[in-house]
């Protein structure tokens, strides 16, 4: 059988690995030959399950959406990343490295961020541990998305504005490296997704694991068997996706769908759809997928969704792409808006951009009518509400 899993080397595949400067080795080095063994200690699993638990607000419920199955004529359960704290399921990353962080002996954090979720995640959980938080932001993002960084700042953050390029995320994750290069033994760097160098990709797949983890006994509870048909998750760095697959990469009975945000469509020049459009390449530490030009510069990627607007997936995703483990959908900007309301009228819930590519497979995709499909609902849309105003002119 097939291994999807990462090998010793930080590989999924042909994909992954570590392509960093050489000033960076120890700290990743550091972090690699540790993240294991810390993660295996009863005592660090005790703090992550008790902290998951009374502080996330884990389990999230595992529901049956009755309404939306009615209109698609198949058995369609929610994972609900929503009712987590902070909106989606991006904390479950979060706590789980600043409990490595702190084992680590690290005390000063830094954390990159697009739209600024990610940031706010990092900033709650340094709030909590007592930990100083340091969040590079574009400056063209900063003024995108100020709520999110006066959440940051209410949380005890310090939002330093990455001034070169782009003023974006590239150009944000750059100034979080070159910070990390600079202050190599006392501060830890949170990746958001399961992107970057060996062992990143690998330890944010394990944090989030407990999604699929959880969905087994639910989903037993539920129709008396653990594994669905399908298992559905949207894809920007591919986070909330690696940790919905995770008990189920080797479960050959699971369909697997991965959504990618196809912006204003796959040839419009305007997308995010990196399976299709996307090459081998390097990008943020590792090798995967990623939109390039012929030369090999990265595309600037578009998608109306913040956190699916990036221009590579993590590796672990190409190598399931590659391997045809999953099966890649793309969703527009407008299909994916038209299922986020959707989900609005028939259950009640107000989906994150982001969650409603993933609910918008339902109007590409047959299912059969005693079909399980579980679909993670990554976060909620409250978020959103200024996106959903401007294109329902509501
Ligand atoms: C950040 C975000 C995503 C995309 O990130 P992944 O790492 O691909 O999971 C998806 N949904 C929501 C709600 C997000 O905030």
């Amino acid at each position: 059988m097939k291994n999807y899993n990462v090998n010793e080397k930080g590989y999924y595949g042909e994909f992954g690995g570590a392509y960093i400067p050489e000033m960076l080795y120890p700290n990743v080095e550091e972090l690699r030959q540790n993240y294991l063994k810390v993660m295996a200690e009863p005592e660090f699993q005790k703090e992550f399950d008790q902290l998951l638990k009374d502080y996330v607000g884990r389990p999230s419920p595992l529901y049956f959406a009755k309404h939306l199955s009615e209109k698609y004529n198949t058995k369609i359960y929610l994972k609900r990343e929503d009712l987590n704290h902070t909106g989606a399921h991006k904390i479950n990353n979060t706590i789980g490295q600043i409990l490595m962080a702190k084992r680590l002996g690290k005390h000063r954090i830094i954390a990159e961020t697009g739209a600024g979720q990610h940031g706010v995640a990092t900033a709650t959980v340094c709030a909590l541990m007592g930990l100083e938080c340091i969040v590079y932001m574009g400056e063209i993002d900063i003024k995108r998305q100020a709520p999110n960084v006066a959440r940051m700042k209410m949380l005890g953050a310090t939002v330093i504005p990455a001034l070169s390029g782009s003023r974006t995320l590239k150009d944000a994750t750059n100034e979080a490296i070159r910070d990390w290069i600079n202050n190599p033994v006392n501060t830890h760097y949170i990746i958001g997704s399961a992107i970057g160098p060996h062992p990143y990709p690998d330890m944010v797949t394990k944090f989030q694991s407990v999604i699929s983890e959880e969905i087994k006994w639910q989903l037993k509870e539920h129709e008396g068997r653990e594994n669905p048909d399908y298992i559905v998750a949207c894809i920007g760095g591919g986070s909330n996706a690696a940790g919905t697959y995770y008990h189920y990469l080797h479960e050959e009975d699971v369909n697997i769908i991965a959504v990618e945000a196809a912006g204003l469509g796959i040839d419009s020049g305007e997308s995010a759809a990196t399976s299709v459009l996307g090459k081998a390449g390097i990008i943020h530490g590792c090798k995967t997928l990623l939109m390039q030009t012929n030369d090999g510069q990265i595309t600037e990627p578009y998608s109306i969704s913040a956190g699916l607007d990036y221009p590579g997936v993590g590796p672990m995703h190409a190598h399931l792409c590659k391997t045809g483990r999953a099966e890649f959908m793309a969703i527009t900007d407008d299909e994916a808006m038209k299922s986020g309301l959707e989900l609005c009228k028939l259950e009640g819930i107000i989906p994150a951009i982001e969650s409603a590519h993933a609910l918008a497979i339902f109007e590409q995709k047959i299912f059969k009518p005693d079909d399980v499909v579980v679909v993670s609902l990554s976060g909620r849309g409250d978020k959103d509400l200024n996106t959903y105003i401007n294109y329902f002119n509501l």
